[in-house]
């Protein structure tokens, strides 16, 4: 199903955990050239990227905090640099950074929201657009960018994650504006929007408080990242998603119903 996969250049920022090092590792289940990102190296590294080899892929790891923009471009070029060019681009980096109810709200905590959730999807979708660009050219099929948007971006967030899911709603609503511009140049843009996955993103909830979540999912359960892993397969491939752009897709156990 996923056969075009093969030999296809995937950068996924924030992948060195949670959904996105399930994303990377169900791409290299299907031969894909992969980079795996996050700030610093973690350390089963080696481990990870042997692993992705093994299963049939090629992967190496792009350190940089994609919070600056510097950052988002230097990873571009890195990639670029080592796999020749770029495919498919997943902007999966992001998070809540913290809880702060609106009077706690101060430039800092703005700027470390945006930055994680927008500035880098932004920033990283711009360095990479010339060289999907090249991609659709090169290949007479489209290059694909993936978001990774949020349940929140539609509810608004829980306690304290107003800005967190007003970033998401603002990444739910930018590819609007690029599919708009960008189609004729072969990119198609497309947001994945996770509900409640059991990742490092609710290390803050114990098991009751998890509990208690569940109970507002129809599903009754968390979802686990390799259950979003394959709508970026879905996203990615020309051959399935190749007439799809400027869709959110979610990925929610039931949970919101937009
Ligand atoms: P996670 O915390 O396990 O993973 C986040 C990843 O981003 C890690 O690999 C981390 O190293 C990387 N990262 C963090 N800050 C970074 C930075 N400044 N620069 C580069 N990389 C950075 O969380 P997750 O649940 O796997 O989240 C992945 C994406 O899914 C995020 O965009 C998150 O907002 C979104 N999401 C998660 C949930 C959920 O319930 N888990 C729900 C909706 C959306």
């Amino acid at each position: 199903m996923f056969d075009d996969l093969k030999g296809r250049r995937v950068l996924i920022t924030g992948s060195t955990q949670g959904i996105g090092l399930a994303a990377a590792q169900a791409f290299a289940r299907h031969g894909a050239k992969i980079g795996i990102n996050g700030r610093k190296a973690p350390a089963d590294l080696d481990a990870t990227l042997q692993a992705m080899e093994s299963a049939g892929g090629e992967a190496a790891f792009f350190a940089g905090d994609l919070c600056s923009s510097a950052a988002c471009k230097a990873v571009v070029d890195a990639f670029v640099e080592r796999f020749g060019g770029i495919d498919v681009l997943i902007n999966n980096a992001g998070g809540l950074v913290g809880r702060k109810p609106l009077e706690e709200i101060d430039d800092e905590f703005f700027d470390a929201v945006t930055d994680l959730n927008a500035r880098s999807a932004l920033m990283t979708t711009k360095h990479a657009l010339p060289h999907l660009r090249q991609s659709a050219k090169d290949s007479g099929q489209t290059a694909s960018v993936i978001l990774v948007g949020s349940v929140a971006g539609y509810t608004g967030g829980g306690p304290g994650a107003g800005l967190y899911g007003a970033a998401k709603a603002w990444l739910h609503n930018i590819q609007k504006n690029w599919v708009a511009f960008h189609t004729k140049e072969g990119i198609r843009f497309n947001t994945v929007s996770p509900g409640t996955f059991d990742t490092a993103f609710h290390a803050d909830k114990d098991e009751a408080a998890k509990a208690r979540v569940s109970t507002g999912i129809p599903m009754g359960r968390f979802g686990k990242p390799e259950e979003c892993a394959p709508t970026f397969l879905f996203f990615a491939s020309h051959g399935c998603s190749g007439y799809i752009t400027g869709q959110v897709l979610d990925v929610n156990g039931g949970q919101f119903m937009p």
